[in-house]
């Protein structure tokens, strides 16, 4: 390997420290300010939706009330010091509230777990919803869904040194972790791939519950599992056999069929214009492995 020489390493540390002084000392701060990943998106000018209930609120507000998760890295996370979300489902969410006219410090972050989405929406304590949401007919009954925008499926995470478990009929007996609500759970049980399903809010939780031995395996969405493996590739790893088709959407009101089409306008736009592919590169791509967007299914 190529030794940096001592000036080069200082000259690195000073670019640095000057990059972190600049994030903090930026125009905005605060969770509302600009996603470290340097991503922005033009705010629209004179949006109009007409017989949108949601985006009139909106509008009223000048703000925009936009559900997310927090706890899954590469999608949806917060920064515990910083306060501020990144992630692909957050910049999804970012680019909308732009199309929408919102700029990125008007927008009120809203964490909602997997279990509490369809009541969260429809009540209106969120506009809209952006966490590894899949779309599905039983949820189609109480929220309504824009795009598909992305394309993941379930699989398993276990111990990096569990040979033992390779996949979805390799689970009988096993302790297996996941999330309330979530269609990953549902599978397991519909499919009885084992008998003994322990069950979280949240798939940090499910986590740290297989670094403690405490179950043998977590499962949902590749996607997800990729982000937690990345984290600790020393004690954690995904198997790599999905089982099932995850089409990611934004969760919106039901009946609001207008601002549901706006949504999906402005998601067919940033796939058209490249600004999905940045998101997608500076974001969940940095795992390596590749994607394209997604054909938008309206309905
Ligand atoms: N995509 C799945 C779902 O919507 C699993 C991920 C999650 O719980 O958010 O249930």
């Amino acid at each position: 390997m190529r030794r940096v020489s001592g000036v080069r390493a200082v000259g690195v540390l000073l670019a640095l420290a000057a990059l972190l002084l600049g994030a903090a000392c930026g125009r905005e701060g605060g969770p509302g300010a600009a996603a470290p990943t340097g991503l922005t998106y033009p705010v629209a000018q004179n949006v109009q939706v007409p017989g949108s209930a949601t985006f009139a609120k909106i509008q009223q507000a000048g703000r925009v009330k936009m559900g997310v998760k927090n706890d899954q890295p590469g999608l949806g996370v917060q920064d515990p010091t910083t306060g501020q979300y990144t992630g692909f489902d957050v910049e999804m969410g970012r680019m909308i509230a732009a199309g929408l006219g919102i700029p990125a410090d008007r927008i009120d972050y809203v964490v909602v777990p997997s279990a509490a989405r369809e009541d969260a929406i429809s009540r209106g304590d969120v506009d809209y919803y952006v966490g590894t949401y899949t779309i599905n007919d039983n949820r189609k009954q109480r929220v309504g869904f824009a795009g598909p925008y992305f394309l993941a499926g379930q699989d398993l995470l276990v111990r990096a040194d569990d040979p033992s478990i390779t996949g979805p009929t390799t689970l009988q007996g096993k302790r297996v972790c996941s999330v309330t609500g979530s269609t990953p759970i549902q599978r397991v049980r519909q499919q009885n791939l084992t008998a003994n399903v322990v069950e979280f809010q949240n798939y940090s939780q499910c986590v740290d519950q297989l670094i403690a031995n405490q179950v043998d395996a977590v499962t949902t969405d590749d996607a997800i599992l990729k982000g937690f493996a990345a984290q600790d590739p020393q004690r954690l790893k995904v198997v790599g056999q999905v089982f099932s088709q995850e089409p990611y959407g934004v969760g919106v009101a039901r009946d609001d069929v207008a601002f549901r089409a706006k949504v999906n306008d402005l998601i067919q736009q940033a796939e058209t214009d490249g600004t999905w592919q940045r998101i997608y590169d500076a974001t969940l791509g940095k795992s390596g492995t590749p994607a394209t967007p997604p054909a938008i299914q309206r309905y």
